[in-house]
């Protein structure tokens, strides 16, 4: 079957929850493909390369860019990390509709290259909740959590620019919303007529 597909990109500020809807996005759903990122960051224990980033040297990313290989690209937390446009493409071309998790600039460039982007932002339901969620990913010590959870409350002023927001309380809830931006976006595309 023919279909347009098109990028859903899932951004907000670090911690909020998007790699967590990410995936309940991509749960049962054969019409999504993941975007895989490349990044300059060290793999963590169970992670594999190709699967959950393609791991690559400083300066293999540096060639990237200079080719104009990439999508868009951003640091984070002081490593880069960036989208192949051979990716977007390829995943777009398979009429899979290709789910990237971005920080929320990189969200705003992909837009702009893809205007056909759906983009949805990630709020947290309150600052506390964000704090308690920065905390529970592992020993960062109290200074680095601290700065991560101003610069991520900074983050949330991009909120306006994005197509949707999608509110992470109860996180069933909030892939459901996700689900249903992804259908209604869909129907949207294919002008599929109701009446
Ligand atoms: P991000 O990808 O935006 O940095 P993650 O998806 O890694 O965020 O989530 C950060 C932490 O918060 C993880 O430990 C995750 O399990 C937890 N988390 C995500 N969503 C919720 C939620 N709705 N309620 C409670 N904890 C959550
Ligand atoms: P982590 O290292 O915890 O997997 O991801 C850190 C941050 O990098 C997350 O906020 C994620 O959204 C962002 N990120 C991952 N891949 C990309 C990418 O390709 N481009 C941009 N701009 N940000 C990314």
């Amino acid at each position: 079957m023919e279909r347009s597909a098109f990028p859903i990109v899932v951004s907000g500020p670090s911690g909020v929850g998007k790699t967590s809807i990410c995936q309940g996005l991509l749960a049962g759903d054969p019409w999504t493909a993941y975007s895989i990122s490349v990044t300059t960051r060290p793999m963590r224990p169970g992670e594999e390369d190709r699967k959950d980033y393609e791991f690559v040297a400083e300066a293999t990313f540096d060639a990237l860019v200079m080719m104009g290989e990439l999508a868009e690209w951003a640091v984070v937390h002081g490593h880069r990390y960036g989208t192949r446009k051979k990716v977007i493409q390829e995943t777009v071309a398979r009429g899979r509709d290709i789910v990237m998790d971005v920080d929320v600039q990189g969200g705003m460039s992909i837009k702009e290259l893809y205007p056909e982007s759906v983009l949805i932002f990630v709020l947290p339901p309150s600052p506390a909740a964000l704090e308690e969620r920065l905390r529970g990913r592992g020993t960062d010590d109290e200074e680095v959590i601290q700065t991560r959870l101003r610069n991520s409350l900074d983050e949330l002023k991009w909120a306006p620019r994005y197509d949707y927001v999608v509110v992470n309380d109860v996180l069933d809830n909030a892939v459901r919303d996700a689900k249903a931006i992804a259908v209604a976006e869909r129907l949207r595309t294919s002008r599929v007529r109701i009446d």
